[in-house]
Parts: C-alpha cells; sequence; structure tokens
C-alpha cells in the first residue's frame, strides 16, 4: 500500500490539484487549506463543510502530520521552550519569546523555530552541533511549531505572535526547498496571514545559497551569522569558512550580491566570546565589514553551554565593543539571552531528551 500523503506538507496549488484528482473542483483544495494551515485541523473529520464521500476518499489517501508537545518549560522572564516529538520519533524545540515595554505590556512576540533535527555544520560553541546532522523537517513541521506556539501565545498572552525567526535547531539554507515553502504557508492571508517583513531566516552564511535567495527574490529578512571578523578566527570556530567557496571573502561577495539584487539590508549576527572576539581591534575589523557590504549588527550575549568552553564577556568589555561600533558609524543592537533558566540556547533541551532516552534504551 503506498505511504498516504501528508497533507500538511502541501501548498495550496497542491491541494488544489489534489482535489481535482479525487474528482472536486478546485476550490475545494482552498477550503482544505484553510481547514490545515487556518484551523490547524488534525483529521479529515473535522472538515465539516467538505463532502462526506470526500472526505472518506482522503481519510483513506492521505495523513496531517502532527508535532506532539511533549514538554513545556518557561523561564524567569516568561520565555516559553516546547519540545516536540516528530513522526520519526526524533526531538525538537521550538521557543516563544515575549518581549515587554516599560508598563508590562507585551511589545512582541516571537517564535524561534527548528529547520532540521540536529545539524551538519559543526559550529564548536553550539549545542545543536553536538548532535550532528539527523533529519530534515517538511514544510509542515516547520509551519505546525510557528501554529501550535501561536496558539500558546494567544492563551498566555492573550495576543497572537508577531514574528519568527528561523534560529532554532539546524541550517535552513541546508533545507531550502521545505523553508522556502514554510515561509509561503506562514504569509499565505488564509495560513497564519504574516507579513514577511516580520520573518527573518538565520544562515550560517552558505555563500552559494545566499546567491540563490536574491535570484529568487525573497521577500523575508536575512540574518548571517558572522561571529568573527577575520578567516583565522571564524575558520577556529566555524568549520564552513575554511573552504575557498564559503569563506568570509566569498560571503562578503554573496552578501552585496543578496543586498544589490533585492535592495533589503542583511543583519550580522556577531556573539561574543570572552578574550576570542570581544577585543576593540576585532570591533574595528567588523566595522570594515559592514562597510564592505552593508548590514546591521546585532551583539549576542551567548548562553554557555555545559562541555563547551566559551564564555560571555564582562559588561564593560561588551560596552567598549558597541563603543567603538558606533564611533564607526554601525548600527548596533544587542541581543541579551532568553531563558537562561530553560537551557534556551538552541538544541540543549532536545540533546538533553535525546541522551535521557538513550541512557534509557
Ligand atoms: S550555530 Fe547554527 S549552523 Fe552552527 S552548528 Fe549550531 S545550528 Fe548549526
Amino acid at each position: 500500500m503506498p505511504t498516504p500523503v501528508d497533507l500538511r506538507t502541501l501548498s495550496r496549488e497542491e491541494l488544489e490539484r489534489l482535489a481535482e484528482e479525487l474528482g472536486e473542483p478546485r476550490y475545494r483544495g482552498r477550503q482544505l487549506f484553510k481547514w490545515i494551515y487556518g484551523k490547524g485541523a488534525t483529521s479529515v473529520a473535522q472538515m465539516t463543510d467538505l463532502p462526506k464521500a470526500f472526505r472518506a476518499e482522503l481519510a483513506r489517501r492521505t495523513r496531517i502530520t502532527r508535532l506532539e508537545p511533549v514538554r513545556q518549560l518557561t523561564a524567569s522572564d516568561q520565555t516559553i521552550k516546547v519540545l516536540f516529538r516528530l513522526p520519526s520519533g526524533r526531538h525538537i524545540e521550538s521557543v516563544l519569546i515575549p518581549d515587554f515595554d516599560e508598563k508590562g505590556r507585551v511589545r512582541r512576540l516571537t517564535v524561534c523555530v527548528s529547520s532540521q533535527v540536529g545539524c551538519a555544520m559543526g559550529c564548536a560553541f553550539c549545542a545543536t552541533g553536538l548532535m550532528g546532522f539527523q533529519q530534515n523537517l517538511t514544510a509542515g513541521e516547520i509551519y505546525d511549531q510557528v501554529w501550535q506556539l501561536n496558539r500558546l501565545a494567544e492563551e498566555r498572552f492573550g495576543r497572537r505572535i508577531t514574528n519568527v525567526v528561523y534560529m532554532g535547531m539546524g541550517e535552513p539554507l541546508l533545507n531550502y526547498d521545505a523553508v522556502l515553502r514554510s515561509v509561503a504557508l506562514l504569509t499565505d492571508r488564509d495560513g497564519l496571514g504574516l507579513s514577511p517583513r516580520r520573518i527573518t531566516v538565520s544562515t550560517v552564511g552558505l555563500a552559494r545559497r545566499i546567491r540563490q535567495l536574491a535570484d529568487d527574490g525573497v521577500r523575508f529578512r536575512l540574518a548571517v551569522s558572522l561571529h568573527a571578523p577575520t578567516n583565522a578566527q571564524r575558520s577556529a570556530i566555524m568549520p564552513v569558512n575554511r573552504s575557498e567557496q564559503t569563506d568570509l571573502d566569498d560571503l562578503i561577495e554573496a552578501i552585496r550580491y543578496f543586498e544589490q539584487r533585492t535592495g533589503q539590508i542583511i543583519t550580522y549576527e556577531y556573539c561574543l566570546f570572552e578574550g576570542f572576539n570581544d577585543r576593540p581591534e576585532d570591533a574595528h575589523r567588523l566595522a570594515d565589514l559592514t562597510r564592505q557590504a552593508p548590514g546591521k549588527v546585532n551583539l549576542i550575549l551567548y548562553n554557555p553551554v555545559e562541555g563547551l568552553p566559551f564564555r560571555r564577556p564582562s559588561e564593560e568589555r561588551l560596552q567598549a565593543f558597541i563603543r567603538v561600533l558606533v564611533a564607526r558609524g554601525v548600527t548596533v543592537t544587542v541581543r541579551r539571552s532568553r531563558g537562561q533558566d530553560i537551557q534556551a540556547a538552541c538544541g540543549q533541551l532536545a540533546i538533553y531528551e535525546q541522551t535521557a532516552s538513550e541512557t534509557v534504551t
């Protein structure tokens, strides 16, 4: 018997085609889309406005993937991390990050999603990198993380989510098609209807894929993990930089190409590691790079990972670093890591879960 088609991976056009193949008008596909992506249906039995015979045929030939939430942790800063079990039995994690104004009102609700289980890129400071690559997520599995966390946001904070960042487990551009398909679902008015300007895809900096994004005319925002201002430093912590096709020079060229083609300015993510990349001369080199390919700099304060040697710098070192960048005319923001008391560095909880189940079995 053929494997049932997963409805929660199909685009609007694919659902319309499926309806036609099953002898129904195209608009039945649009109804299906609304049920699956708008209302989060988990079975065709719930789709009461579809003809009975059509539902019976769908039930026979298709399934609807749903991620199973297995654990939820809330940090003292209200960041919520959810561990999901995939149909494959592996785990991923997604995070809901509220941002409050001075009066304690919710200003922004950001969902951080995973695009892969584990990651092949092996960055030396990253919990997910320790797992190695295990599996790509489907577009529907990426979408479902956002859908479920949106529902959680409405329950906890009485508001819909405002932003999505692809900064969880995995390198999104190594799961290129599923990531672009998931963005199309998130921005569809019958999906979650998010503006592409409120979606940020963060990459380790795969130059060829960044060019492809530019050629595909994407409208979401792009963030590039720089983390070091020279090839020698970057290669020491990010294996991706060790190839001539993906080193800093090639990356800067690709970013220039992206910015010229899309008219967008990217964000450089720069995680500060004490004594490694946080000296004033590093800040000057970073400012030089942003001259070559303009971009805002987002400084990240590292969430230390057990067993890894990296530490976050002191507030004084951070301020000295910022002073250099500002004096050089660079736009700087600082991201103070959230949810530190719930293992919120990407991959930490899923690794814990995996280790626990490996210990048990
Ligand atoms: S930092 Fe990102 S790209 Fe690097 S190993 Fe971790 S998940 Fe992969």
